[in-house]
């Protein structure tokens, strides 16, 4: 295995620590950490036929689509660290009706929602709870009331650590908040926002040895560059035009572009494809941001929007996001609330579905193949990066016309599928259905 180390982000610093070292931060400039690694000693031809050889192979190890790639994130000193529920293996799916209604000849789902807990944390989470482990850390803290609470209660449990998670008081998300508290996890009301209680976190997971998995830790970012890798993978290698995700902290960008990168460098791969970063409108620092040459980049202060997931207004990772979308000419644009409910509509009658948040993607491509930014033959790959039951309060609203956007307007059931309610008579029903 190639030595690794942590590095700081921000060029100007470059600084390096043991990997061993539990920071989140830069201690010299504040900057976001990265995993980094000394050039590898295999080549691109042995690992592909490694990675497929793995796929045959009964080892949990071998069978999770993350841990299967493992040489291109070596972290770890011993696999005997590893918790894994058998992640990734997550399919690409294609959508023919999809595909039209978003101006495409063609569209590929790579649905991160196959996963153990229902979304792509899950990628990220495997590493974070391994390098908790390795460290001998005995518990492990969050604050989310989402998809990475539910992750990382799951995680932390099949591990034999203790999952602490910190949530804002009201503002629930009940159907995640419902899987940590499942899964085991100690959770705590505090009176106070997201913000404040992860400065509290910080505070305490110092304080108490604390393990901190939010996703500045750099770990969960190795573990989802495995979204790209396994991706190319099914695809013989062979990388699309374009890969489109929703955006809300820009961790998941940021690992795939990272991932992207790498396979590039170590001749996986010969090309880059170009990154689309969708975000919500009501929720779009980072497309502000980007939309203007030359502005500094301000966080929303209330960020607004039904997809929950992508509900961030001080995303922690948009510097490495940037590098991630210049580096390969990519671009992030944003959508309505009545445009993600629509594609998520038509994504459902696909019969595939995600969580709203997974829908901002079709929604983008759709306003990105109209202004002519993505050709109609490209081919775009949409990562969908939760399951349909996440959310099913939004679903049974959209389709009987209660939905209402966070303003109090109501969306359009455009696509609409409301149960019709039928008296207990076998003619009326028979006439009905025809
Ligand atoms: C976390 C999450 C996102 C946003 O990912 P970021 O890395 O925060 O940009 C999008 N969709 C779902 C379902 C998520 O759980």
């Amino acid at each position: 295995m190639p030595t690794s180390f942590l590095r700081c982000f921000n060029t100007a610093c470059a600084a390096v620590y043991p990997v061993t070292e539990v920071i989140y931060n830069c201690p010299k400039c504040g900057g976001l950490l990265e995993a980094a690694y000394e050039k590898p000693t295999w080549t691109a031809t042995e690992m592909k036929r490694t990675f497929r050889e793995r796929r045959m192979d009964n080892a949990p190890i071998n069978q999770s689509g993350i841990w299967r790639y493992r040489e291109l994130y070596p972290f770890l000193d011993s696999d005997e660290h590893i918790v894994t529920l058998r992640e990734g293996n997550t399919p690409l799916l294609d959508a023919p009706r999809a595909a039209k209604y978003g101006g495409l000849d063609q569209i590929t789902f790579k649905h991160q929602g196959f996963n153990p807990t229902g979304s792509f944390k899950d990628n990220g989470m495997t590493c974070g709870a391994s390098q908790a482990r390795r460290l001998g850390m005995q518990r492990v803290a969050c604050v989310s009331t989402g998809n990475t609470s539910a992750s990382m209660a799951a995680y932390a449990s099949a591990g034999g650590l203790q999952p602490i998670i910190f949530i804002p008081h009201g503002n629930i998300s009940y159907g995640k908040l419902a899987q940590a508290l499942e899964y085991g996890a100690q959770t705590l009301q505090v009176e106070a926002n997201f913000d404040q209680i992860l400065a509290l976190v910080r505070v305490l997971a110092e304080r108490l040895g604390i393990y901190l998995l939010n996703s500045i830790n750099p770990f969960r970012i190795e573990g989802q560059k495995s979204i790209a890798i396994e991706m190319m993978d099914q695809l013989d290698w062979n990388p699309p035009d374009w890969i489109v995700l929703p955006g809300g902290n820009l961790g998941n960008v940021s690992a795939v572009g990272k991932g992207l990168r790498e396979l590039k460098e170590h001749g996986f791969i010969t090309k880059l494809p170009k990154l689309a970063v969708i975000q919500a409108a009501g929720s779009a620092p980072f497309y502000d941001y980007m939309a203007e040459a030359g502005r500094t980049f301000h966080s929303v202060t209330h960020p607004e929007t039904l997809a929950t997931a992508i509900k961030i207004g001080d995303p922690v990772s948009w510097p490495k996001a940037e590098l991630e979308i210049r580096t390969a000419g990519g671009v992030v644009e944003s959508a309505s609330e009545q445009e993600i409910a629509d594609a998520k509509a038509v994504i459902g009658a696909a019969g595939i579905g995600c969580e709203p948040a997974s829908a901002a993607t079709l929604a983008g491509i759709k306003k990105l193949t109209a202004a002519g930014v993505i050709r109609a033959d490209e081919h775009v790959v949409a990562i969908l990066t939760g399951h349909v039951l996440k959310d099913p309060d939004y679903i049974y609203r959209y389709h009987t016309g209660q939905l209402k956007d966070p303003a109090g307007s109501a969306i359009a059931a455009t696509f609409g599928n409301a149960p019709t309610v039928v008296p207990n008579d076998a003619d009326a029903i028979a006439k009905l259905l025809g």
